[in-house]
């Protein structure tokens, strides 16, 4: 097979692309199939993407993606409803677009991401932004932009957002980010946004008196309210929780003659990393549309993982192998720089040898990185058959916080992203070049010093 692309490490070209029984694979999302012993992603061999763009590589499944959004617009149909995509998960333009053209908004947190979603076509009218810290640039961006609404977190900034809009004489579309001191249970205390403590949303009372005094503005209108308990939950009843307090919240603002838009329940729906099943989309739906519609309140969602994760793998060769203190080191060329959540928040993903070695041994491995770090790992003591160097590995449920995650840690180049779409491979980003490295950066001219050559 011809390779596509060019060494990342000759500058100044950078590289270019062109774009038997089988079962499906725990951890993987359904678009990931082995076909006689060869993991594929609809009917694509993944050897054949990582010969031809290289290695690590992310593989998107087009249809995997569309499938979740459509699983979420079905299952909410009870109620006028817009499901605004987590930016954050993957924000590659292309992904965004096939989104967008579903009929899906955005929920942004930086104007970097406002920038993403605009470029890929979404219409501003289906973007809401959260964020504790909006910059007085990104207000003035996403106001002139005519975003849907600002998920405010604080008293500062709701001032900030209104003396933003009076300078321009516009109004500021608004919905409070309501922190309902609901504990979700998540896998890591990292991912947990919905309790007192965390830095996210408003507390109840005080968001109650934020409506009453915003209510006066004449640059502010209040058209919904935001709730985000946290991510990877896999449970109905915190949902319903906080979706309890959020609806008392609006009757009473209701009472007092303040009528809200919209409802948004946020996003955090888990997926199933091991091969379990996912928060339970139905059940949630219909415990939350009778309770919308019987109230006239438009319903938003900001799932990422859920739309995004199942339908991504990263692709790693095996580069080395070996045995120290007892264990056993299988040395991959990716690593926490391309997926970041083993190291940062203990994300567990299986991993799967991508053509199957029959005769290999089954032992506890350590996955790593090439990184200098000791945290550098994809997996800890995990049951694998063994792989040899060149062997290629497949990560399942990569495709959310995974690219978006990665960095240039080590100097190292981040990977390429492809997607599978009706029988065809889009390259979708390419792999980094050393001249991407560089970007930006300035060697100023030395200052002589006396007494030197260069005096
Ligand atoms: C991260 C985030 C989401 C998406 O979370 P997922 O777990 O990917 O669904 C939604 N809303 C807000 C405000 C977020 O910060």
């Amino acid at each position: 097979m011809e390779r596509e692309f060019e060494s990342p490490f000759s500058s100044g070209t950078p590289s270019t692309g062109s774009g038997s029984g089988d079962r499906g694979i725990d951890g993987f999302g359904p678009g990931f199939i082995r076909q006689g012993g060869v993991l594929e992603c609809r009917e694509v061999s993944l050897e054949e993407l990582a010969e031809r763009f290289g290695t690590p590589l992310y593989v998107y499944d087009s249809q995997g993606i569309a499938d979740r959004v459509r699983a979420f617009q079905k299952a909410f149909q009870g109620v006028d409803f817009l499901l605004a995509y987590s930016v954050k998960a993957n924000g590659n333009v292309a992904i965004l677009d096939r989104i967008g053209a579903l009929g899906a908004g955005a929920d942004i947190v930086s104007g970097g991401e406002l920038h993403r979603a605009l470029t890929a076509g979404i219409p501003s009218e289906r973007i809401v932004f959260a964020g504790v810290g909006k910059s007085e640039e990104e207000m003035e961006v996403a106001l002139e932009a005519g975003i849907y609404s600002f998920h405010v977190e604080s008293a500062g900034e709701l001032r900030l957002l209104e003396s933003v809009a009076a300078r321009r004489d516009l109004t500021a579309p608004v919905g409070i980010r309501v922190n309902p001191d609901v504990v979700s249970p998540t896998p890591h205390e990292y991912t947990r946004t919905g309790h007192a403590a965390s830095k996210f949303g408003v507390p109840v009372e005080q968001a109650l008196e934020l409506y009453r005094t915003a209510r006066e503005s004449p640059h502010l209108s209040l058209r919904g309210i935001d709730v985000h308990i946290g991510s990877q939950i896999v449970e109905v009843d915190p949902y319903l929780e906080a979706l309890d307090t959020v609806l008392a919240m609006v009757d009473e603002l209701g009472a007092e003659g303040l009528e809200l838009e919209y409802l948004d329940l946020g996003g955090g729906f888990g997926v199933g990393y091991e091969g379990e099943a996912g928060l339970p989309l139905e059940a949630l739906a219909r415990a939350v549309v009778p309770r919308l519609a019987s109230r006239g309140l438009r319903l938003l969602v900001e799932p990422g993982r859920a739309i995004v994760g199942p339908a991504g793998a990263l692709l790693t060769r095996v580069r080395f192998r070996k045995r120290s203190g007892g264990k056993t080191f299988v040395i991959t060329d990716g690593g926490m720089t391309e997926l970041l959540r083993p190291s940062h928040y203990g994300g567990w993903h299986r991993i799967e040898l991508v053509t199957q070695r029959e005769d290999a041994p089954v032992a506890p491995v350590d996955v790593v990185g090439p990184v200098c770090e000791t945290g550098d790992f994809l997996a800890r003591d995990r049951e694998l058959s063994v792989p040899e160097p060149g062997d290629l590995l497949a990560v399942g449920t990569a495709g959310a916080y995974g690219f978006s995650m990665s960095s240039n840690y080590n100097a190292r180049l981040r990977p390429a992203e492809v997607m599978v779409e009706d029988g065809q491979v889009h390259l979708i980003r390419k792999r980094e070049t050393v001249d991407d490295l560089l970007r930006g950066e300035v060697i100023p001219p030395r200052t002589p010093t006396p007494g030197t050559d260069e005096s």
